[in-house]
């Protein structure tokens, strides 16, 4: 543990933290933070180059606080994609999905908040920094979620936040837009649903119940599937009335010029920038298929990754000894089990061929 000098007036609730971050270290293959291995094309890079350059001529000035421009598109394209009818007025912008989840603890976490374990480890942290108190809410043996026992449990707890991450990170699996309904039908607070990876998932997003249970709350992301997380960008789709409670809690002009010029570009490029998701997820289907060849257990994934388990050593020396060879992949802290993201084709084939060879050795 960190042994923060006596001078410092840290917050006692943080004292006992470390600083979340997957390792960044360099590697042949990067596989450990559900990135989109495929970069941006050149004609791509060409045209937000072009509007930074416009954007540059106006920077003495604050960017539009309320990214107007950017929140229209943002409802745009999720009315493309789901058949919905919002506009900006259901949408909020902010650096990364990260920023979202803050800004939803620091609006509504007047009460408890509660997720399902093992999911995404910011959600509980970002509430220990809002010193908001997290409830870990349990799942089935083999993760999958169980409706009626998730109902019962916010029932019981009545948290102001529940959370619920599909596809879920970091198993990888989906629950329908039917069960994430018979929740929003049988529980009050918020429901916030976290698809960062939805984009690749067959299942309809949760947007879709807003209009009929505006507790419901949708965060999405531009990080993962749509190949854009070096800008930061992600967003909520929610009721008027949840996105108002967004303007309290945002500082000033939160969301730089920059970053809503790169992010109302990309917008124009939405298809080339899914234009690969089709291919990751044949290629998730291919490796997981390799994975359970070598007699490994892979959980069914609706994402980019996969978690999978049934190697006899511990987590932590298979994590080291891929890295040792130049793949870099995930231990997410779950005893006996390893995620991997899904790269390009030779990321791909160098992830087998070398958990192969790690196995074999031992
Ligand atoms: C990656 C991830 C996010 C965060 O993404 P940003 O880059 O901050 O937009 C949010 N939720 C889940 C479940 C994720 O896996």
């Amino acid at each position: 543990m960190n042994q923060w000098p006596a001078w410092l007036p840290l917050r006692q609730n943080l004292r006992e933290l470390s600083p979340y971050g997957a390792p960044q270290l360099p590697a042949d293959a990067v596989m450990n933070t559900n990135e989109n291995p495929y970069a941006p094309s050149p004609a791509l890079a060409k045209a937000i180059a072009d509007r930074v350059s416009e954007v540059a001529l106006t920077l003495n000035r604050y960017p539009d606080r309320d990214a107007v421009v950017l929140r229209t598109k943002l409802a745009g394209f999720i009315n493309g994609l789901s058949g919905t009818d919002f506009d900006a007025k259901n949408l909020w912008a902010a650096n990364g999905s990260n920023e979202i989840i803050q800004s939803l603890f620091m609006a509504f976490g007047g009460g408890t908040a509660l997720g399902f374990t093992p999911s995404y480890s910011m959600h509980p942290l970002i509430a220990k920094v809002t010193q908001v108190q997290w409830l870990n809410g349990s799942r089935r043996e083999d993760f999958s979620l169980d409706i009626d026992s998730a109902i019962s449990q916010i029932q019981r707890d009545k948290p102001t936040l529940t959370f619920i991450t599909t596809p879920n990170n970091p198993t990888g699996s989906a629950v329908t837009v039917d069960e994430i309904e018979k929740i929003a039908r049988l529980t009050s607070g918020l429901l916030v649903v976290d698809e960062a990876y939805a984009e690749f998932s067959e299942e309809t997003s949760a947007v879709t119940l807003i209009k009929k249970y505006p507790h419901v709350v949708v965060i999405r992301t531009m990080s993962k599937a749509f190949a854009f997380a070096g800008v930061r960008l992600g967003y909520l789709v929610a009721d008027p009335a949840v996105i108002d409670a967004m303007f309290l809690v945002r500082l000033p002009y939160h969301l730089s010029a920059l970053t809503q010029a790169a992010g109302e570009v990309a917008l124009d490029y939405k298809d080339e920038l899914l234009g690969t998701v089709a291919q990751l997820r044949t290629d998730r289907d291919r490796v997981a298929a390799q994975l359970t060849e070598m007699g490994l257990n892979v959980i069914p994934s609706a994402s980019n990754f996969l978690l999978f388990s049934g190697f006899d050593m511990p987590s932590a020396q298979l994590w080291q000894a891929m890295l040792d060879r130049g793949v870099l992949i995930r231990d997410v802290g779950l005893l006996g089990y390893l995620r991997v993201t899904i790269g390009n084709e030779a990321e791909n084939t160098k992830f087998i061929t070398t958990l192969s060879a790690c196995l074999g050795e031992k």
